[in-house]
């Protein structure tokens, strides 16, 4: 490798990162401890005591377990040693150009204890090809096992602190070598950069022939209604024995009842996440009343719902009636669509639209409203409105107002609600200035009346005075085709066709109406108003209530996320079955279910999903057990005597109490691939439990840091690994049987790399912390090494020194043995006086 020189100086580097204590001090350390706890166990009586933080390791105390106890519980006789010192399987892989997605998940398999054990151990090795591997230094990976050989090269280097970039970079260039997509240095999705590995090491295994042949399970499930899955065709390997479960789909009919079963395989299942049931839409409400009065609401609406759930929602917000408000968008230059169709879908509003609620008079309030108004009239004509001293211009505005020369006589059968705004015009550009507001005119109003009745809305906000001519504004009809406007020409502008015609285009929703833009030009506007511009508009509580609550992603538990995948669905009309048993055509109902489960279950969150021509990242909480998950109720609902039956036939399978167990359905959490970000720019670390020391550490590329149990649930929580508690290894911290006694633990898989400790000592009480120490102390020793025989030589050179080591270890058990028994006499002896 042309590299080599410049890996071997990075790994010297690494290794003094990773171990800044010196082997011989170590070594001392270590006896220094043994020394410590036994004087803090004679001093503290039979109470077994962990010792206490010590002063002298160098600053190294601070690695790890900074302000928490969880692993404090490490009082096993060799656990004082490992809790200050590195962990294998603690360590970080280097970004080599948006490769976080495939960091996250080396490290979610690296903690994957039985596979990682596979790996790390060549298990896929068959024993023909042992003898066939070469000795050489650079290991020749056969072609056709590359990624497998890369990744077990990698998960093995990560817990014997051999890690170099280059390895990453290896696996990287085999991948690519493999899958086209991987070339280059594109962000990818972690789930399917993880589906694909595992689905090559599957084909690697196949490929190596260490693969088994598939038998018939032993014993055929035979449940009238629940056929069993057929056994595969094509050979298993290690993944699908690890990660590979089945799930049932069945269809039933709803005529006759009957269900169809298929069975299809799974290494991962993708849970939907149950979206929330409502979002915030915001109205301005423009209330009636004699100025015009907003107010800026927050409402909920259903998902998927169409225009008259607004309507209900903006009614029950404001008490007024639903039938008594036009639903309208408006923007700083006027009005813009309508929403009078109430079966419209509600998806053509969005939230940031703005959205405007004309209040409009009720029908019965009629004539009452025609008296107001009436008397409103006659108060602005005496008093508001004055006239500039102006001679020049003609008062006709006055006369108009003076003499009603409409025919009122049917007044209240025909008369129209105009929706109006002003805006101040520039050529072709125009502005909004003031608010909205309602008008309840009869039809045959002269434009005087009209004119009266617009200013009179508009009187606070004119100045002091000014003299307003007849005519100071023209009026444009909105809604519809080309651009109409009614000029003070006309007799009865509201007759005019074109707002006959806007008036008969309303859609059933809300009272019909018209709406009228009353364009000032520039000049005359800040003449009479001064700079008004759009005015302010406050905002109601519910603003900031739905603001708050929809705004922060809805959080929903796991167990919510299965319902979901497992809720019946009945088909489309259009994706209709032909039932097998009524031989014709039916909106079966449709329902997953899992059949079995794997011993190590991976969990995908689905929160990418498709809006439209956009894809959305959903960043809710989803709350998941760290341990004891229970499936069960996730599970196929079998007969009692099905129960019996194995769910899993496998050639490997260890036996673990057939069905009946219910730790069979306990999972326990032991990684979490998060995506931070969104669909923009992401990144990905990996949460993963070490089985070493049962600490929980954040892997960041490079980064690795302890972590709290508590902050494992996180709302960038992207792929789960969950592994089935019967199937823990005993050797894992993560065991609930046994992983706490320190013999167990020396059983880890790591302790079984070659080389890393003399056999002999293998079933030592005390080795456990030590074979590690002893692997991470040949770290230390200078000089690069092969994988076969190099370690050896390192681990010869230990060997002796360990071995003395370890003698004392036992010999102070011997004597804290006799302390314990000489207090049992004494109090013994108390007993009996
Ligand atoms: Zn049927």
């Amino acid at each position: 490798m042309s590299s080599k020189a410049s890996s071997k100086e990075k790994k010297s580097g690494l290794g003094k990162k990773l171990f800044r204590r010196g082997s011989v001090r170590s070594v001392g350390s270590f006896m220094s401890r043994v020394l410590k706890t036994l004087s803090t166990l004679s001093h503290f009586g039979s109470e077994l005591q962990p010792p206490e933080g010590e002063k002298d390791d160098g600053g190294f105390a601070a690695f790890k377990n900074e302000g928490k106890g969880s692993v404090a519980s490490d009082d096993s006789d060799c656990g004082g040693f490992l809790s200050r010192d590195k962990v294998p399987g603690v360590a970080g892989l280097k970004n080599h150009g948006n490769t976080c997605f495939m960091n996250a998940i080396l490290q979610c398999l690296s903690n994957t204890e039985l596979f990682a054990e596979y790996l790390a151990l060549e298990q896929f090795r068959g024993q023909t090809e042992e003898e066939d591997k070469p000795k050489a230094n650079g290991v020749p990976r056969k072609e056709k096992g590359e990624v497998t050989e890369q990744l077990a090269g990698l998960v093995r280097a990560l817990w014997t602190f051999e890690y170099t970039p280059q390895q990453s970079r290896e696996f990287k260039s085999a991948v690519a070598k493999r899958a086209m997509q991987y070339r280059g240095n594109a962000q990818h999705d972690a789930q399917e950069f993880l589906l694909w590995l595992l689905d090559r090491v599957h084909e690697d295994l196949n490929n190596m022939g260490h693969n088994r042949p598939s038998i018939k399970p032993p014993i055929e499930e035979d449940d009238g209604a629940l056929e069993g899955p057929s056994p595969p065709l094509s050979a298993g390997s290690f993944v699908q024995e690890l990660f590979q479960a089945q799930y049932r789909s069945s269809l039933t009919c709803p005529h006759c009842q009957k269900q169809s079963n298929t069975f299809d395989p799974f290494l991962c299942i993708s849970l939907p996440i149950p979206l929330p049931h409502t979002r915030p839409l915001y109205v301005t409400v423009v209330y009636q009343g004699k100025y015009s009065h907003c107010m800026r609401i927050g409402v909920a609406v259903p998902l998927n719902s169409t225009v008259s759930r607004l309507r209900e929602a903006v009614s029950r917000e404001t008490k007024i009636p639903p039938d008594q408000f036009v639903l309208t968008e408006m923007y700083y230059d006027g009005f813009h669509r309508s929403f009078c169709d109430d079966d419209d879908d509600l998806d053509i509003i969005q939230e940031s639209d703005s959205i405007f609620a004309f209040e409009t008079p009720e029908t019965f309030k009629l004539e009452s409203l025609r008296s107001k108004r009436g008397s409103l009239l006659a108060n602005l004509n005496q008093n508001n409105l004055k006239f500039g001293n102006d001679s020049s211009r003609t008062p006709s505005f006055m006369q108009g107002a003076v003499n009603p020369a409409s025919p009122n006589k049917n007044a209240g059968a025909d008369k129209m609600i105009l929706l109006i705004c002003n805006r101040a015009c520039i050529g072709h550009q125009g502005r909004r200035f003031g608010l909205p507001f309602v008008l309840y005119m009869e039809r045959t109003v002269t434009w005087d009346v009209l004119q009266k009745a617009i200013l009179e809305k508009m009187h606070h906000l004119l100045r002091q005075g000014v003299y307003i001519q007849v005519g100071p504004f023209s009026l444009r009809v909105v809604g519809v085709v080309g651009i109409t406007y009614l000029l003070p020409q006309e007799e009865f502008p509201l007759c005019h066709p074109t707002v006959e015609r806007a008036y008969k285009s309303c859609g059933a929703g809300g009272p019909p109406h018209v709406k009228i833009v009353v364009e000032w030009d520039k000049e005359t506007k800040d003449y009479l108003f001064g700079h008004t511009e759009e005015e302010y508009i406050p905002d109601a509580e519910s603003v900031y209530l739905h603001r708050e609550q929809h705004h922060q992603p809805q959080a929903c538990t796991l167990a919510q996320c299965f319902q979901l995948y497992t809720k019946e669905e009945q088909l489309a009309p259009d994706d209709a079955w032909r039932c097998p048993h009524c031989k014709q055509l039916q909106q079966g109902r449709i329902k997953l279910s899992l059949w079995t489960l794997p011993d190590v279950l991976i969990l995908h969150l689905k929160r990418f999903r498709q809006e439209g021509d956009r894809r959305v990242k959903m960043q809710n909480m989803v709350h998941f057990p760290l341990v004891g998950m229970d499936m069960a109720p996730h599970m196929v609902k079998r007969s009692q005597s099905s129960w019996s039956l194995p769910s899993h036939w496998s050639p490997w399978r260890r036996p673990y109490g057939l069905g009946r167990n219910p730790d069979d359905y306990l999972y326990d959490l032991y990684a979490v691939c998060n995506h931070h970000g969104n669909m923009h720019g992401g990144h990905y670390t990996a949460y993963c439990k070490n089985s070493i020391d049962g600490q929980w550490y954040c892997f960041d590329d490079s980064e690795v840091q302890p972590m709290a149990d508590e902050d494992v649930c996180q709302q960038t929580a992207y792929i789960l690994f969950y592994q089935r508690r019967a199937t823990i290894p005993s050797w894992s911290a993560n065991s609930s049987v046994a992983g706490s006694t320190s013999s167990s633990l020396c059983e880890h898989w790591v302790n079984r790399l070659p080389g890393s400790k003399p056999p002999s000592l293998a079933s030592g009480a005390s080795s456990r912390r030590t074979s590690l120490a002893s692997l991470a102390e040949s770290m230390e020793f200078p000089g690069d090494r092969s994988e076969d025989d190099g370690e050896k030589r390192v681990y010869g050179a230990y060997y002796s020194a360990w071995f003395s080591i370890l003698c004392l270890v036992y010999y102070v058990h011997i004597l804290y043995f006799l302390y314990l028994s000489q207090c049992f006499f004494v109090i013994l002896g108390a007993c009996g006086t």
